[in-house]
């Protein structure tokens, strides 16, 4: 008997919603695409509500949302649909700050459904693979090279500017979700230098210094002026030689050997409803807060630089 797929809704019709969720859900054996929430824009074929509070309203057998909306917008509507009985799957990074994330686990918990904060670079190709090869190993030194040009991927995406937007650590937490999934041990920040623009909110570029067990040592440089060739890159080196993820994770290098290939963001959205659909049948939610945590670390001992205005 072919198992049903659970209706599912995505709110916020932005580039990621557009480029990674409705391809990945439509190939989902697990899930169908039942409506949409926007502002000002539908799916063909779909029914489309402008806001969360109408879907809710109209469609009681939608039983999942995904969020795909800016983090600065997530908490409200994320409660409003757990506590309307709904599951929630919400983009990275969970929220705007580390208690609401908090405080939505517990509201998850209390109404018995399935919270997941999703961190898609933790599915990209290399990743499990690194994992497994340092799970045992000696590791001294991590170097992460995560720099882009905000023009090319975030054209007119303001409210990555303001308060919450977390600017140049929206892509760099990618780069933190890596690094706490495939580090055996826990790393901690000690400094940071921040550089903000003169007219915005949050950092066009970051330095980082982490610290681990024993020798270990993290340096992570994260920019958004990056013109040319973009990188995306984690640098491990270990008593049994060098690890390299190249290209957001998606390509594994071992002592020079080549384990996997791919692009950035190939397959990491098919991953993610793949893990969505084990946890909806476990019952578990899945909300680990790790990235997030070395980001306001970031922000709570980090020195702040100004430097030239940004004008997107
Ligand atoms: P985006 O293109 O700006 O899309 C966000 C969408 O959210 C908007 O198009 C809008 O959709 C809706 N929205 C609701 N309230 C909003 C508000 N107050 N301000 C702006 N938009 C609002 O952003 P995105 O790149 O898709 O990113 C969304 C989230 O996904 C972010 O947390 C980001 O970190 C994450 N993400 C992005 C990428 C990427 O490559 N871009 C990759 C992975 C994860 P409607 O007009 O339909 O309401």
């Amino acid at each position: 008997m072919k198992a049903t797929k659970t209706p599912i809704a995505i709110v916020g019709l932005g580039k990621i919603a557009l480029d990674q969720h409705v391809p990945s859900i439509t190939a989902s054996p697990a899930f169908r695409l039942a409506a949409v929430v926007s502002r000002n824009a539908g799916l063909e074929d779909l029914p489309f509500y402008h806001s969360l509070k109408d879907l809710l309203a109209n469609e009681p057998d939608i039983s999942a949302v995904a969020l795909c909306v800016p983090p600065q917008v997530r908490f409200e509507l994320a409660r409003m649909a757990l506590e309307a009985g709904r599951h929630v799957l919400l983009e990275k990074p969970p929220g705007a700050s580390l208690s609401e994330v908090e405080a939505l686990r517990q509201i998850a918990s209390r109404q018995n459904r399935v919270l997941f904060a999703t961190w898609h670079s933790r599915f990209a190709k290399g990743v499990a693979p690194a994992k497994d090869w340092l799970a045992n190993r000696v590791i001294h030194k991590v170097t992460i090279t995560w720099r882009e040009d905000v023009r090319r991927w975030h054209p007119g995406q303001q409210w990555i500017w303001q308060p919450g937007g977390l600017g140049v650590f929206d892509p760099g937490i990618n780069a933190l979700s890596i690094l706490t999934e495939i580090l055996p041990d826990p790393v901690h920040v000690t400094k940071a230098d921040l550089e903000f623009p003169e007219n915005c909110d949050t950092p066009i570029a970051a330095r980082l210094s982490m610290q681990g067990p024993g020798e270990l040592q993290v340096q992570a440089d994260f920019d958004f002026r990056q013109t040319g060739p973009q990188s995306w890159d984690i640098k491990v080196e270990t008593a049994d030689g060098q690890l390299l993820l190249k290209g957001g994770g998606a390509e594994l290098t071992i002592n020079g050997e080549s384990q996997t290939k791919g692009d950035a963001l190939e397959s990491e959205y098919d991953g993610i409803y793949a893990h969505f659909a084990g946890l909806l049948k476990a019952g578990k939610s899945d909300v680990d807060t790790a990235p997030l945590c070395h980001a306001a670390d970031a922000f709570l001992l980090g020195r702040r630089i100004t430097t030239d205005a940004f004008h997107d």
